[in-house]
């Protein structure tokens, strides 16, 4: 049985300071005993503050690099993600895809190193939409797939999240409908399952990304092949956070 798991992803938002409000808000209304993990990526300078005030909340990082230390201005390693604290990681999103550059090279060996230090990777994949129309859909996971798990063992893989964020989808408000959404995680389990086995395909866990709110989020987790979301925007306030968290409880 997999465990649901909701991830906030605040990209570039939050202070400290408003870091530790949302995390006293959200802390309040989790017991830890509900049936999903919840959690959220935020920004480095953030982590040491929400690590500190998170008692159920699951705290993620948004990029790591895949070496140890070095001259690599800018970069942040495991190691210093280890040492603060974060038990999950943000790796291959649209926006770094599409902006710094991100490769499925890169994502295999981000994945790799922050497996080494059990912290879990949440590795994002999806099409654009001009991919989407002509149908390329399926070619696109199964690239990003193979690209981004090369060298990842079975056991590894299981471990993992993978994120299907459709970018026609991310931050537009034009979310995909549960059908799309629900074809598409099953077609990620169902390459995940012909690159590695049936056991590995069956453990790893599959969350939708892409204008998820308070009001859709009960219908994709109703669907057999989520088991969860990657939340941007409706991840930043208190009161959405807390109506997501009411809605999947
Ligand atoms: P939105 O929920 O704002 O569409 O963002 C999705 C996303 O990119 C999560 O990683």
């Amino acid at each position: 049985m997999r465990k649901p798991i909701i991830v906030g992803n605040w990209k570039m938002n939050k202070t400290p300071a408003e870091a530790l409000e949302f995390m006293k808000g959200i802390e309040e209304v989790l017991t830890g005993e509900e049936n999903a993990d919840y959690g959220v990526g935020a920004p480095f300078v953030d982590l040491d503050v929400c690590v500190k005030n998170a008692k159920h909340l699951i705290i993620g990082a948004q990029n790591c690099n895949e070496k140890d230390a070095g001259a690599f201005t800018g970069e942040i390693s495991v190691p210093m993600l280890k040492e603060v604290g974060v038990t999950c990681c943000i790796i291959g999103h649209s926006e770094r895809r599409t902006y710094y550059a991100e490769t499925n090279e890169a994502c295999a060996l981000k994945a790799k190193r922050l497996l080494a230090d059990d912290i879990v990777p949440i590795l994002c994949i999806g099409e654009t939409e001009a991919e989407y129309d002509q149908g390329l859909t399926d070619n696109v996971i199964r690239t990003q797939l193979e690209g981004s798990l090369a060298g990842l063992t079975a056991e590894e893989v299981a471990k993992m999240v993978i994120a299907y964020e459709p970018i026609w989808a991310i931050g537009t408000g034009k979310s995909a409908t549960k059908e799309i959404a629900e074809n598409c995680c099953r077609l990620v389990r169902e390459t995940v399952k012909d690159l590695y086995d049936e056991n590995t395909a069956e453990a790893v866990r599959i969350q939708y990304g892409g204008s998820v709110k308070p009001d859709n989020i009960a219908e994709y987790m109703a669907c057999e092949d989520i088991d969860g979301a990657l939340i941007g925007g409706a991840s930043l306030k208190v009161d959405s956070f807390k109506e997501i968290i009411d809605a999947t409880k």
